[in-house]
């Protein structure tokens, strides 16, 4: 034998009932979108890298360390495996000239690729659902795109597991007031600082408040606050928001230390967060990205959104065991083709049963076998009845008769003539077709 093949570290398989469980909770997510008016919008896997370092910004843990970025063997174009999504919509939303006839509201899901040190929540291919909101000044429509999360989670069974924490990072110009005083500070305690503090408390320092280093953190607890920095109307924007949440009724906290890993937000930004996955708390991140469009070559154009990690997610309904029930799926019936002469006979039965009943799930037996190997099979695949089309063994006739029989502990069965097949599986299952 050759020797195994494996998947890529940090890049997951989903068999099949981690994949229908996505697909339930992917159906819930995109049904909500749809019910506020977003549009699906799928923009390729790969960019040109500039797409992504003009917009999250150079000195940041995505463009310095994280992205899978290789220059095209034919050309030598540098691309990028896309890290996050934002900055490619709006790529796709000026090149397509989305944004200049009011206001769009735009959705995606799909895989976003970091070079990250796997664990739990934390992968190289990780899957983001999104919305991007543009054309709107806000705050209502900052408080639309949380409470669209809010409703997610409500879907999900996941309210009383995340809540909402909130802050405003004011305009680029008042953070670059804030930048010099955080220097100031950090210069002043640079014998504390990590190196990668030390990096970019010149190039980047707002970069320094979302370091991970516990350190870190106890240092910059008596840091100036950014809040001190943010102006009047950064102010008021901010405190209608919190107005907007309180009267829908979302619960949040503020945390000033809150900044997001990504250099496009401005004013408001939010997390959900959980106390469910340790250190990987974050199930969505989101706020307003206002200077985005222009930075990315648009006219200037406003805008919000969020994104949200789908395995975090799915990892909080396995270990809460909030699984549905429903996101398995059935096989409701197994049709049984006995005789290598009903073969035709038994795919067309399959599909007149599939027609008459669409919403089942209904396996038609491929690969021949004596009756009770194929009982067998029929009682491993789950389903409740078997529909058995058998050829006669002495004449080879067709019959024009099937066999009804329950896989259940009655074992009971009927004979039922092959034109009233549809209403007898009716009967048994207590459906009308
Ligand atoms: P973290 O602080 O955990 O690294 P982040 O700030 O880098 O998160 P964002 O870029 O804001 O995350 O992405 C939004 C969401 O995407 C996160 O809240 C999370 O659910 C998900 N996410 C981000 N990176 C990963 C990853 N490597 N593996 C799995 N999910 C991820
Ligand atoms: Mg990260």
């Amino acid at each position: 034998m050759s020797s195994k093949l494996s998947a890529v570290k940090g890049m997951n398989d989903l068999l099949p009932e981690q994949a229908e469980l996505w697909e339930l909770v992917e159906a819930k997510v995109s049904e909500v979108f749809r019910q506020y008016g977003y549009r699906p919008i799928r923009t390729p896997i790969v960019e040109t890298t500039p797409v992504f370092v003009r917009a999250i910004g150079e000195v940041t843990d995505i463009v310095e360390k994280e992205m899978y970025s290789f220059n095209d063997a034919l050309n030598g174009e540098a691309l990028t495996l896309r890290p996050e999504n934002t900055a490619a919509v709006v790529r796709a939303a000026i090149e397509h000239n989305l944004l200049y006839d009011g206001p769009r509201r735009l959705w995606y899901f799909g895989p976003m690729f970091r070079h990250e040190r796997p664990q739990k929540g934390r992968y190289r291919q990780f899957h983001q659902f999104g919305v991007e909101a543009f054309g709107m000044a806000g705050p209502d429509i900052d408080a639309e795109v949380i409470q669209i999360g809010a409703l997610l989670w409500q879907e999900l069974g996941l309210t009383p597991f995340i809540t909402l924490q909130i802050n405003n990072i004011g305009s680029a110009a008042d953070r670059q007031g804030y930048a010099k005083a955080l220097t100031a500070f950090l210069e002043q305690h640079v014998d504390q600082l990590d190196t990668d503090a030390r990096n970019r408390m010149h190039s980047n320092p707002m970069r320094v408040l979302d370091s991970k280093n516990p350190e870190m953190q106890a240092l910059l607890a008596s840091a100036p606050l950014l809040t001190d920095f943010v102006s009047d109307e950064s102010k008021a924007h901010y405190a209608a928001l919190q107005a907007l949440l309180a009267a829908a009724g979302i619960a949040f906290e503020e945390n000033p230390r809150l900044v997001r890993g990504l250099d496009y937000y401005n004013n408001c930004v939010f997390e959900w967060v959980t106390q469910e996955l340790g250190a990987q708390g974050t199930v969505c991140g989101g706020g307003r990205y206002d200077g985005l469009v222009e930075q990315l070559g648009g006219k200037p154009t406003l805008a919000a959104g969020f994104a949200m990690g789908i395995e975090r997610l799915v990892l909080m309904l396995e270990s809460l065991s909030l699984i549905p029930a429903s996101a398995l799926q059935v096989v409701d019936i197994y049709v049984l083709v006995v005789g290598e002469g009903v073969v035709a006979e038994g795919l067309a039965l399959a599909r007149s049963l599939r027609t008459a009943f669409p919403d089942l799930g209904i396996i038609g037996h491929c690969g021949g076998g004596k009756y009770n190997s194929q009982l067998k099979r029929a009682y491993a695949s789950g389903a409740r009845l078997a529909v058995i089309l058998e050829q006669d063994a002495d004449t080879s006739a067709t019959p024009n008769t099937v066999k009804l029989r329950r896989l259940d502990d009655s074992g009971q069965s009927e004979t039922t003539d092959i034109d009233s097949v549809v209403a007898k599986v009716g009967e048994f299952l207590s459906i009308s077709a």
